[in-house]
């Protein structure tokens, strides 16, 4: 079974949204006799962002400041750590050259292990409304329920060429929006197959997230995607997506005989 996980979150600087510290999720990952330790706090940055939540950044000099401080503490964990402890982010991708900009500003300084491709955003094509999908409420002035099918389309978009970028190491639970019930009765944008045929072409690496089982009871990405990508052969990683000590490794039982039961042998892993 997968000993290591790259895809967890702590609680640094009482911002992110983890609920333990970089210690506390490492000495759980060495009980449980991981061999790795990957902590991926979010880094969700944009020039138009509304500041609504603490992990939220539209100013490059905060954001900046912040992300270096949660690389040092888990950096420092990591001294103590009897297990290899290695610091990622999990980035919210943005396709205009202001946040490709921004984002490779931030890679210089930051000097992370790996970065982890997520979209957690509903956002016009101008990325002028960006609505975040936890945050969502119908109503929302920015994004009315009548656009939230273009809201779709432009996610995929989003996914292809996040993929396309070069920045990322893996992509984050590819249909992540499944989770949420206002997301769910909509027709399949056209944007999705582009998006899967894009990671197909690229063997882009992408995770097999176990959170969705504690979410909506079917893991990231659907089956029909990983069958797919089995056959392309684009190489997966497991993720527990932690938040928390107690999700370390959930899933990853079921993960492996879920790829095991469409003969999905190629595995993605960092190599430092
Ligand atoms: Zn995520
Ligand atoms: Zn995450």
């Amino acid at each position: 079974m997968q000993n290591f996980t790259y895809h967890a979150h702590t609680n640094g600087q009482g911002i992110f949204d983890g609920r333990n510290t970089a210690e506390e999720m490492i000495c759980r990952a060495e009980k449980l006799g991981f061999e790795e330790l990957g902590i991926s706090n979010h880094l969700i940055f944009h020039p138009n962002l509304k500041t609504v939540d603490k992990m939220f950044f539209n100013d490059f000099d905060v954001v900046s400041s912040v992300m270096q401080k949660n690389a040092e503490e888990i950096r420092r964990a990591a001294d103590r750590a009897k297990i290899k402890v290695l610091v990622g982010f999990e980035v919210d991708f943005f396709p205009s050259s202001a946040w490709r900009l921004a984002f490779e500003k931030l890679q210089k300084t930051l000097r992370a292990d790996y970065y982890i491709g997520s979209c957690h955003f509903l956002r016009n094509k101008e990325e002028t409304k960006l609505v975040n999908m936890y945050l969502y409420r119908e109503g929302d002035a920015d994004f009315l329920p009548s656009e939230l099918g273009t809201g779709l389309e432009i996610y995929w978009q989003n996914v292809a060429l996040a993929a396309e970028s070069g920045y990322f190491n893996f992509l984050a639970h590819l249909d992540v929006y499944k989770i949420f019930p206002y997301l769910q009765n909509l027709p399949e944008p056209e944007s999705q197959s582009l998006a899967i045929d894009t990671v197909c072409r690229l063997k882009h690496p992408y995770e097999l997230n176990t959170s969705g089982w504690r979410k909506c009871g079917e893991q990231h990405p659907a089956l029909s995607f990983l069958q797919k990508f089995a056959l392309a052969g684009v190489p997966v990683v497991i993720s527990d997506d932690a938040h928390c000590t107690e999700h370390l490794a959930a899933g990853f039982e079921e993960a492996e005989n879920l790829l095991a039961s469409i003969d999905y042998n190629k595995r993605w892993r960092l190599i430092k």
